[in-house]
């Protein structure tokens, strides 16, 4: 199909999502949940990758149990997934009753006052603060939760999941076996990603795994487990010469020596290549591993590309095999979920696997 707007042409870079690696991450994970089922969160937009085609992916790979943050992101979900089972972090939000009947949604209902306007209207979960002091109720309000409440899951967040050892980690899977032992459920839920890595003591009945399904490494001490589905390429539009000194981009922050030579990228940090990149970030022309350099401009940035042969039109990868979400973040001082989920819309986007 050709089209004229939002082409390989007519866009400033190409991002290309492998929705079979997405399917290959979502059965490792199950893999290592043995027979404890997996379910798969895909809110804000399926972690920047679509949540369309992200969720149909996960759908076809066996999924059936899907997370969100926001009643919107349900009601959206709901256009992709006729039949799934859509669970809203949120919760029963006031004035949204008709939301959740309409587009058959349950809610995470975080505190006595959700149970309370929530009760006799059906399916529900109720989201337990063992320790991350963020949503959920109190472990001594449970025994305040009302007989005949339909609780499907019963389910609790780790603060510091990535980090097994950690005394809370433990702490909380402790207070959520004592709550799961008197708050009648159906499946009782309490490992993200790296959760499903600690081990079985963590797995209760239902995995909820995130960022692991789009690549991001779940046990960052160690290789990560799971693939990139990610591949993001800038196109050059301009190649520079450098033949006196000078400097490079806003606020002339890189100097620049004769006989360099620099390529101008069509991407910025309006597409979510984040500023703090500028002169840390690192592009691969192939194999070879290339600098940014100077300040991350709206819609540009500019690489050192001295000793290369390249020319205008030319594609080079921003994120791919050797500088995936995780290392950019690592260069930066953020986490993959951020490069993720900032992820721009100006980009043309593939699917690979659709
Ligand atoms: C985002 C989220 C998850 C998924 O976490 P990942 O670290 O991305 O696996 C699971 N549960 C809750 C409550 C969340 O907010």
């Amino acid at each position: 199909m050709s089209q004229i707007t939002n082409s390989v042409h007519t866009a400033g870079a190409i991002l290309s999502i492998d929705l079979d690696v997405i399917k290959s991450n979502y059965q490792r994970l199950c893999q290592e949940l043995g027979d404890v089922p997996c379910a798969a969160v895909v809110k804000a937009n399926g972690y920047g990758l679509g949540v369309g085609p992200v969720a149909t992916a996960l759908w076809q790979a066996g999924a059936r149990t899907f997370f969100v943050a926001q009643i919107d992101e349900g009601i959206e979900l709901r256009a992709v997934l006729p039949d799934a089972d859509i669970h809203i972090l949120v919760g029963f939000l006031h004035g949204s009753d008709d939301a959740f009947r309409q587009f058959n949604l349950i809610p995470v209902l975080n505190s006595l006052d959700q149970i309370d306007r929530w009760k006799g209207r059906g399916r529900c979960d109720v989201h337990v603060d063992t320790g991350m002091t963020r949503l959920g109720l109190a472990p001594d309000e449970v025994d305040q939760i009302p007989d005949g409440l339909d609780i499907d899951v019963l389910m609790t967040h780790l603060a510091c999941a990535d980090d097994k050892d950690h005394p809370l980690t433990h702490q909380q899977i402790r207070t959520f076996r004592q709550v799961r032992d008197v708050v009648a459920h159906k499946r009782a839920s309490l490992a993200n990603s790296s959760g499903v890595f600690i081990g079985p003591e963590a797995h209760f009945d239902l995995g909820r795994p995130g960022c692991a399904l789009y690549g991001i490494n779940p046990t960052p001490h160690q290789e990560n487990p799971m693939q990139n589905p990610v591949r993001l390429q800038g196109k050059i539009v301009q190649v520079h010469e450098i033949d006196t000194q000078s400097s490079v981009g806003y606020g002339a922050t890189h100097a620049l020596e004769a006989g360099q030579k620099l390529a101008t990228i069509a991407v910025g940090y309006a597409d979510g290549y984040l500023r703090s990149l500028s002169s840390k970030g690192v592009v691969y022309i192939g194999e070879q591993e290339v600098p940014v350099v100077g300040r991350v401009s709206m819609d540009l940035i500019s690489i050192d590309i001295t000793g290369l042969d390249c020319e205008a039109g030319q594609l080079v990868d921003l994120i791919g095999p050797h500088n995936p979400p995780d290392r950019l973040a690592d260069l930066c001082g953020t986490i993959g979920y951020e490069i993720l989920t900032n992820l721009g819309s100006r980009y043309k986007r593939i699917y690979k696997g659709e």
